[in-house]
């Protein structure tokens, strides 16, 4: 049985007040589950408070993004060893509002994706589709490349400890959902892609979340599907309530 994970992306939102006050009073919500891990990506700046306050709790602290180098000339940039230095434990990788507005390709994904795994972090690689990709039926041909190009080269024994997350870009932040059923599909064909890839025994292991508009609402038919191991959750990560709601629909599901 795969664990489930869901993790809340902050984006750029919250003061660091408002961090703070979110770990304190989540850390003591969520409880170590053998069925859910809990992970909060704030903003960088606020990395390392979050990472202290929730030390020893079952709330886990990743980053929305990093760089692949780990360390030179790369003005405002945030390195893998940095990360790990600070008690970082996962990392975005490829959201697809840094493919859209800050250049990131499959290929620096790749990289990526090699650099995490070399600082010890967990990462949550994110795959999915536009409008017109969905509308021309070229969705599952879109993601399993993009799985391709973000694990190549990448070995057996990382691949099966990445989550990959399944977010159709018409879905972030728009209050459409994909049907579970639909998401279901995809995220079915990113585990055949894995199988393709590394046999199927890894395919079993690797999690695989939805995202796009998650909510209290919708994540409990979400996570009853097959291929579905978890959330990555925007906007509703942002209150304690909700994402308190969240991991429990993950605890209980
Ligand atoms: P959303 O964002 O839940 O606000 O749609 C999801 C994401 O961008 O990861």
């Amino acid at each position: 049985m795969r664990t489930r994970i869901i993790a809340g992306n902050w984006k750029m939102y919250k003061t660091v007040e408002e961090a703070k006050s979110f770990a304190e009073e989540v850390k003591g919500k969520v409880s170590t589950s053998s069925k859910v891990e809990a992970v909060i990506c704030p903003p960088a700046p606020y990395l390392s408070t979050l990472v202290q306050i929730t030390e020893g709790s079952a709330l886990n602290i990743g980053a929305q993004t990093m760089h692949y180098e780990n360390e030179g000339a790369f003005t405002g940039e945030v390195s893998p060893s940095m990360l790990q230095s600070i008690g970082v434990g996962y990392v975005i990788l490829g959201h697809s509002e840094r493919r859209q507005y800050f250049n990131e390709t499959d290929e620096t994904v790749n990289r990526k994706v090699h650099a995490a795994f070399t600082a010890n972090l967990t990462p949550i690689v994110c795959v999915g589709e536009s409008l017109e990709e969905r509308e021309s039926n070229s969705t599952v041909e879109k993601v399993a490349h993009q799985v391709k190009e973000a694990f190549k080269a990448v070995d057996s024994n990382q691949a099966e400890k990445s989550v990959i997350a399944y977010e159709p870009i018409w879905a972030i932040g728009t209050g459409k959902t994909a049907t579970a059923e639909d998401a279901n599909e995809v995220c079915g064909a990113i585990r055949s892609t894995i199988g393709e890839l590394y046999g199927q025994e890894v395919a079993d292991k690797v999690r695989i979340q939805y995202g796009g508009s998650v909510s209290p609402a919708n994540i409990v038919e979400l996570l009853s599907m097959e291929h579905i191991d978890g959330a990555l959750v925007g906007g509703a990560s942002l209150q304690p309530e909700s994402f308190v709601k969240l991991i429990e629909a993950g605890a209980n599901a």
